[in-house]
């Protein structure tokens, strides 16, 4: 039986191990970066090393940063009285597209409920210092809305709880385009529960 030459082999294996991708994608990929001139595969590469030696989360919120403190600790045009705690900086990128101009937190881990690490294994002293620093008058929970989030938030809520601030948390909805009877139970409650004045 033939076999991959090794290089190659190895290529596909180390693109495996990235996550979503399968074996039939790592293999798609690897053929695409050994077609490309010499000098862009070279981008490639050095731009994963180059990414992952020099970003770091930021001290003071955790966000993605490659200066400490990052540009948005930085920006002094940010209401400092709300506090928006998410799980990923991919989150906050999503966030600031909102026009939400208060400041973050960013968890970075993966919490699940059957994952390997517990909840106090969360270094949750920067948000302790900034909520005891009495300036936060607003947590905004924004975690994602499955079982994991809602451990998640129940867990940060209830330590925040222990400052004078307003808790509050993303409504839930419908999906825009989304179909009522389709939605499902956990979704709806959520969409009821978070109805406004029409
Ligand atoms: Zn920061």
């Amino acid at each position: 039986m033939v076999r991959l030459a090794r290089p190659l082999e190895n290529l596909i294996d180390q693109l495996l191990r990235l996550p979503t991708i399968g074996p039939k994608t790592a293999q798609r990929l690897a053929l695409y970066i050994l077609k490309l001139p010499v000098d862009e595969a070279r981008l490639i590469a050095d731009a994963i090393v180059a990414a992952r030696e020099n970003v770091f989360p930021c001290s003071q919120c955790g966000y993605l940063t490659d200066t400490d403190p990052c540009s948005l600790c930085l920006d002094t045009q940010r209401d400092n009285s709300i506090l928006c705690i998410a799980k990923e900086s991919s989150d906050i990128i999503s966030i600031e597209r909102t026009g939400y101009n208060g400041r973050y937190f960013v968890l970075n881990k993966d919490f699940r409920l059957l994952g390997d690490y517990r909840l106090d294994e969360l270094d949750l002293k920067p948000l302790i210092d900034k909520l005891a620093s009495g300036e936060i008058k607003e947590v905004v929970l924004a975690l994602n809305p499955d079982i994991d989030g809602e451990v998640l938030s129940r867990y940060i809520a209830d330590m925040a709880r222990q400052y004078p601030v307003r808790i509050t948390r993303l409504a839930h909805g419908l999906p825009v385009g989304g179909d009522i009877e389709f939605a499902d139970e956990i979704t709806l409650r959520r969409a009821i529960e978070g109805r406004k004045d029409f």
